[in-house]
């Protein structure tokens, strides 16, 4: 992780610090909007750019990147929004918002129907891979964003995203596979993946899983000129991945502290 800039380290530092505890804030108040398959996140940065409150719930209200469920998402994100609220003591007005790269126009205005419908001003609407690159600021190579239910990929070449592609592989399917191998439920296997003392045995289990995320990434990638991949999304969390997707694309692949709240930061600095 060390090829990052301590400028991307502070700020997901400050992600992670400010979803436990609200930050001083200068400025005005801007939120980003995360509609994921696993999870729904909200981050809010302030008008220096830094996170200063965050809170996310885990959801299954959309599939694929599509909102399956407008309602449950809308109050969800009403719900964060007026936790947020209440622990900043302030009102949270303007917003952004995401969508999975390679989506139709409807899906785009889902995602702003339901941040508007929560009750935000939405000042922007951005791709997911777009927005991780507000934080990571690549100039050439490869995002790949594994979250729950699809893993994202985006070229960058001079700073600017030139190809993206999203496929239906991610996190979920790893809990489904140790889910099965262990005979528990899907909401068991959730809680043992993420249980850092369970890594050596996910990681083993899972290995197929992340092999084929890295054929995904190796296919889409082809043609380019990447020398290098830069991974977020929350199953980017697990210990050791990048080392396994290195060996199979046979190229460096690099990750940085708290993968997970990459884009969520992203999607506010975008405003
Ligand atoms: P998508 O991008 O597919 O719509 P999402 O936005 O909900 O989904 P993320 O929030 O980036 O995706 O990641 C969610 C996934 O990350 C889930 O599958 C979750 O189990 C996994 N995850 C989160 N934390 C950890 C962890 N510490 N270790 C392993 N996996 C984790």
């Amino acid at each position: 992780s060390s090829i990052f800039s301590d400028r991307v380290k502070k700020i997901l530092l400050d992600a992670e610090k400010c979803v436990k505890v609200p930050q001083s804030y200068s400025g005005e108040l801007f939120t980003g909007v995360d509609l994921g398959t696993a999870y729904v996140v909200l981050m809010v940065v302030d008008s220096t750019g830094k996170p200063v409150a965050g809170a996310y719930k885990f959801a299954q209200v959309v599939k694929d990147g599509v909102v399956v469920d407008f309602t449950g998402a809308m109050r969800i994100v009403k719900e964060l929004k007026a936790n947020i609220e209440e622990r900043l003591n302030t009102e949270l007005l303007k917003a952004a918002a995401a969508y999975p790269p390679e989506t139709g126009k409807s899906v785009v205005k889902s995602h702003f129907y339901v941040t508007e419908g929560a009750g935000f001003e939405v000042l922007n609407m951005v791709d997911e891979p777009t927005a991780a690159n507000y934080v990571l600021n690549i100039s050439d190579g490869a995002v790949v964003d594994i979250g729950g239910g699809t893993t994202g990929i985006a070229v960058v070449k001079n700073g600017e995203v030139v190809y993206t592609a999203d496929e239906p592989t991610g996190g979920t399917h790893f809990s489904l596979v140790i889910a099965g191998a262990k005979k528990i439920s899907f909401e068991e296997a959730e809680e043992f993946k993420k249980d850092p003392f369970n890594k050596k045995e996910v990681i083993a289990l899972v290995k197929p899983c992340i092999q084929k995320v890295a054929e995904i990434i190796r296919r889409h990638i082809r043609g380019f000129k990447v020398d290098a991949v830069y991974l977020v999304g929350g199953t980017c969390c697990l210990d050791g991945i990048e080392d396994i997707i290195s060996k199979e694309i046979d190229l460096p692949v690099y990750k940085p502290i708290n993968p997970f709240y990459v884009t969520p930061v992203g999607i506010a600095l975008s405003c």
